[in-house]
């Protein structure tokens, strides 16, 4: 079997046809990118790409004199040729992640077709024929939405100061038996001292993770938060390959590593990654965030086939064309997604539909959503900036307080 060409399908994500724009969360700079491998017997495989979308499908065409006239069913070997041959561009970053993993995914595919057996069945078999997933809450209203949908784990998220007051409403709308988390997404705002105060008042609410209290690539940092906190903590979306989770899993600074399977180095690497923490006694929880439904089949094919596996990420309340663009769809029961049994990921795209939302924009621009550069606030847009708001947004509660 050899590869003939590769195609890749970028799309708008919040789109609506003939609009100019978009709609929905990621102020509207989502984009999906899949990519087709096709052979000459007729397989073909579907992979996706996460991370940069629009730069990202350039890298895998880019790959394409690497990988026409190959047999795709040596996906170790390839994937190696693939890192080798961008090495002198740096290091792979997460556009390399992501083109990596989306044709590694693909290869995978194919694999699974050309013998008839779904990705988990050769990556060891399953441990589970389900995977618990956990959604997304900002409010105790939508927390409640989530368990009347059956889940039973929710995570708080901001993007500001953590409002402490807000994660005790949720835990107290949930009650004691759903797991909670909450994440900070690597606050560059905060100081580790902020971080460190935010984690001692968080451990009262028995929380499941407490993710990215730091900027990820601070790990010294996160050494003092992990030494002064009670609770386990979460990272790892950002960063591509073993390479990329080695320091976290080495140092055992976290409890739970957060590949994205759309940027991890693909279903090999989140597969070594699980098994370098498994060393470690640390569980893995995949990222999902802005992904797309092809690389929630790979997290699947994962997530059955480790030990240590503990849930994964999805965005309930998505985008309407997210159950449009691929066949079949998922859906959550019992809080908890099916691991697929057709052959290979069991999953295909629907390419008249994906036409339907071309790319137009794939980088935010903060201040023009949310009002002005205005200094000394979340919207001068700075990297580093620390204590920001801490007065208003921080909201400390100290024992004792009313
Ligand atoms: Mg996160």
């Amino acid at each position: 079997m050899k590869i003939t060409d590769i195609k890749t399908y970028l799309m708008q994500v919040g789109a609506r046809p003939g609009l100019s724009g978009a709609e929905g969360s990621f102020r509207g700079s989502r984009n999906w990118l899949f990519v087709r491998i096709e052979t000459d017997e007729g397989i073909s495989g579907v992979g996706e790409c996460s991370g940069w979308p629009r730069v990202i499908e350039r890298a895998v065409l880019d790959y394409r004199s690497i990988l026409i006239g190959e047999d795709p069913r040596d996906i170790d070997r390839l994937w190696q040729r693939l890192f080798v041959g961008s090495m002198g561009h740096g290091m792979v970053g997460t556009v390399g992640g992501g083109a990596l993993t989306g044709i590694e995914m693909a290869l995978w595919d194919i694999k699974g077709k050309a013998l008839g057996q779904p990705v988990w069945n050769l990556l060891g078999g399953r441990f589970r024929d389900r995977i618990q997933v956990y959604g997304h809450a900002k409010k105790p209203e939508r927390a409640r939405e989530l368990l009347e949908r059956g889940y039973k784990a929710v995570k708080v998220g901001f993007t500001g100061a953590v409002d402490l007051d807000l994660v005790g409403a949720i835990r107290d709308t949930i009650g004691p038996d759903i797991d909670l988390m909450v994440d900070a997404h690597g606050p560059s705002w905060m100081t580790t001292r902020d971080a460190i105060l935010v984690g001692r008042e968080l451990e009262q609410h028995d929380l499941l993770f407490y993710e990215d209290p730091i900027a990820p690539e601070n790990l010294d940092a996160l050494e003092r938060v992990r030494d002064q906190v009670a609770i386990p903590l979460a990272a790892g979306e950002r960063v591509s390959t073993i390479y990329g989770i080695r320091p976290y899993v080495q140092r055992q600074l976290v409890d739970v590593i957060q590949p994205d399977t759309g940027r991890a180095g693909g279903i090999t690497q989140m597969r070594k990654m699980a098994a370098m923490a498994e060393a470690n006694y640390i569980t893995m929880a995949p990222h999902s965030g802005s992904l797309g439904p092809v690389a929630e089949f790979a997290a699947l094919h994962v997530m059955a086939t480790i030990p240590n596996a503990l849930m994964l990420e999805r965005v309930e309340f998505d985008w309407q064309g997210r159950y449009e663009v691929v066949d079949p769809v998922l859906k959550v029961e019992d809080g908890h997604l099916p691991v697929p049994d057709a052959p290979g990921l069991g999953v295909e795209l629907v390419e008249e539909e994906i036409a339907r939302y071309p790319s137009e924009r794939n980088v935010s621009d903060m201040p023009q959503n949310d009002g002005a550069y205005e200094p000394g606030t979340v919207d001068e847009c700075v990297y580093f900036q620390t204590r920001l708001r801490r007065g208003s947004r921080l909201r400390l509660k100290r024992t004792g307080d009313k």
